[in-house]
């Protein structure tokens, strides 16, 4: 029986590709630096997702991650790199201040409140994380917030959940599921935990259905979906 439920936040509640923009644009002025355009957002988006995934294998740690994927973006444009770790805190300090809603999220969240316990289950940074959520309402809204900056361990470490576990108090993985649009964090976090998942893939992009226990294109999906798993248990 599912009782509780782990959202991931940026990409899934939230409108992450708006809100990073936003924070990059605005960041690139306040060092005046030109906007080198389009394309540049493109690499950089392949490059972090490239970062962040070694960060989820251990490979690297969080820090390595936030100002090694601006030192590899900036280096393929021939920007200066000598100011990166203010740059990496002033596109924090952005990111914290937009937040935009993935399609239906907010009207979701409140309908599922008067059913089940929610909480945000994200890797992000504090200062971006707390910042977006106030911003958004959600802090408000939900009923816990985990953040890995201040737990310690990132999706899809496992000790990442059994702190989600301690606060709650209630430690059967059953009632627990997990919606995220990350395969390498979201729902291998699921995997190893033993938790449910349900991937939010809007694009409806190609997967490995092997780490996924239900997949949905809408949010709106979700109430019924979970309705439906809590009535064959
Ligand atoms: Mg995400």
């Amino acid at each position: 029986m599912i009782k509780y439920i782990l959202w991931d936040i940026d990409g899934t509640l939230l409108d992450f590709s708006l809100a990073e923009e936003k924070a990059l644009r605005a960041s690139f002025k306040e060092f005046d630096l030109p906007w080198p355009g389009q394309k540049f957002l493109e690499d950089y988006r392949k490059i972090n997702k490239e970062f962040w995934e070694k960060l989820e294998r251990k490979e690297l740690e969080k820090i390595q991650v936030l100002e090694g994927r601006f030192y590899k973006a900036f280096d393929l444009y021939k920007l200066d790199t000598s100011s990166i770790p203010a740059f990496n805190k002033s596109y924090q300090k952005h990111l914290g201040s937009v937040a935009a809603f993935s399609p239906y999220g907010l009207e979701v969240v409140l309908d599922l409140k008067k059913t089940y316990k929610q909480f945000a289950a994200t890797n992000g940074t504090i200062t971006a994380q707390k910042g977006k959520l106030k911003k958004s309402g959600l802090d408000q809204i939900l009923d816990g917030i985990f953040i890995s900056d201040q737990i310690g361990y990132e999706k899809p470490d496992p000790r990442f959940f059994q702190s989600v576990l301690d606060h709650v108090g209630d430690s059967i993985p059953e009632e627990y599921i997990i919606i995220g649009d990350s395969l390498t964090s979201d729902m291998k976090l699921g995997k190893n935990c033993g938790i449910k998942t349900i991937f939010y893939n809007p694009k409806n992009l190609k997967i490995d259905k092997d780490l996924v226990d239900f997949e949905i294109s809408d949010l709106r999906q979700v109430k019924s979906l979970i309705e439906k798993i809590n009535k064959n248990n």
